[in-house]
Parts: structure tokens; sequence; C-alpha cells
């Protein structure tokens, strides 16, 4: 089923910011629903799910990125696309918002037409369920849905923390994390585990994917962790 009219959530503190985003969305044709801190858009998320969460990085009381994080832990929500609001000269908010699983960001000051264009991109890719359903790197292919993996369709033999090892770095190619910073997104942190543990999963998913010669995806950077990357 689709809808005529998508209906975006905004998450915004200032009023003239709200303000003025329901204007421009309004405009572009979307329902626009408005929030003015986490506590109460989490009330409207579970109210009426919108089809599109716009939302600031700097909120009194709970943070953007908390409730970004917060929608992308629920299952009802896991989907939900995500694009935050950052302020000039906070860039490195940008990397922290793609990890939590923002879909996109955007640096105030914005022109509407860009927002707008980056919110319809947003809705595009996440209409069809299929684009963020698999990941693909050479001929290997991550079903996020279903949990499966497969190279050549083959199905892998991987366990939960080496499939949800080989998830976060396929969704993060080419970026070499540390080890400490592996077991924060992979492992979460709320629980304490050494750092070698990391080494040991490693260990096994490389293993897996020896057999088809992948496990030269899963690179060791000398100094600094691991990386995931087609390239040599
Ligand atoms: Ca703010």
């Amino acid at each position: 089923m689709s809808k005529d009219t998508s209906l975006i959530l905004v998450v915004e503190d200032e009023a003239s910011i709200r303000e003025m985003l329901r204007y421009s969305l309004s405009r572009a044709g979307f329902a626009v629903q408005e929030a003015a801190d986490a506590r109460s858009a989490q009330d409207m998320i579970n109210q009426t799910p919108p089809d599109l969460i716009l939302l600031d990085w700097m909120l009194p009381g709970i943070s953007g990125v908390d409730l970004a994080q917060k929608i992308r832990q629920t299952a009802r929500t896991r989907d939900l696309p995500i694009i935050m609001l950052t302020a000039r000269g906070e860039e490195e908010h940008k990397l922290r918002g793609l990890e939590v699983g923002a879909d996109d960001y955007i640096t105030k000051p914005f022109s509407t037409q860009e927002l707008i264009a980056r919110i319809k991109a947003v809705l595009r890719r996440s209409g069809g369920n299929d684009t963020r359903a698999t990941l693909q790197a050479g001929e290997l292919n991550l079903d996020t849905v279903g949990h499966r993996v497969t190279i050549k369709d083959k199905l892998l033999e991987l366990g939960p923390t080496e499939f949800r090892l080989l998830h976060f770095f396929m969704s993060h190619a080419d970026r070499v994390f540390s080890r400490g910073q592996l077991l924060d997104q992979v492992w979460g942190n709320t629980i304490y585990i050494e750092e070698r543990t990391v080494d040991v999963h490693i260990r096994r998913l490389r293993k897996v994917l020896e057999e088809y010669g992948c496990d030269r995806y899963v690179q060791t950077v000398r100094g600094s962790g691991y990386r995931f990357s087609q390239q040599v």
C-alpha cells in the first residue's frame, strides 16, 4: 500500500526552526508532526509511526542521537528513516549519527530545496524494502532481515556474534575501527568484555570466509584495529 502523503516528524527544540520546517515541508506536500523534545517524539512515534524523522542533534534532556539509537534498537521502529540535523562546526556528529543508524544528516543552516531533496531521496530508498535488506561485497551477500550470509548462493555458517560483526563491517566498509570501537558497536557497551575477544571472533569470521577466498576482506590494520574492504 502506498500513501499519497508522507508523514514527517520534526523533532527540534528551537521553535523558530520548527516553524520554518513545518511551513516548508507542508508546502512541499508532506504531512508534518512536531515535537520539541525526545520524550514527546517517542510518544508520537508510538502512537503514529511517521514515514521519516527529521531529528535535531542538540535537544534538551535526551539527545537526538540517543533517540536515534533507541529507535534503531526497537523492533517496531528499526527501519524508520532518520535524517539528523546538526549545526555547522559539529561535523564529528555526522559520523556518530551515521554510526547509530541515521540514514542521512544535514548541516544547519540548510536550504529548503536541499532538505526536501534529501528527504525524498531517503524516502525513495526506504520505500523499496529490498534496498536496505541486502548488503553486498563482491560475491558476499548479507541478508539483514533473514540473517543469512551467502557466497555464490552457498549459505555460510556464522555464529550470532560473527554475523553482527560482519553486518557492522559491511555497512561501514573501508573504515578502520579499533577493538574498543568494535566492542561498543557490535557487542554494545553495557557489558565489560576484554578487547582480545574481538580478535577471537575476527578469527572465526575469517575462517568461515576463507573457504571462499573472502577472508582478505577482513583486514588487520597494524596498531589501529580492523577494516572491512574489498581493496587490498
Ligand atoms: Ca536544538
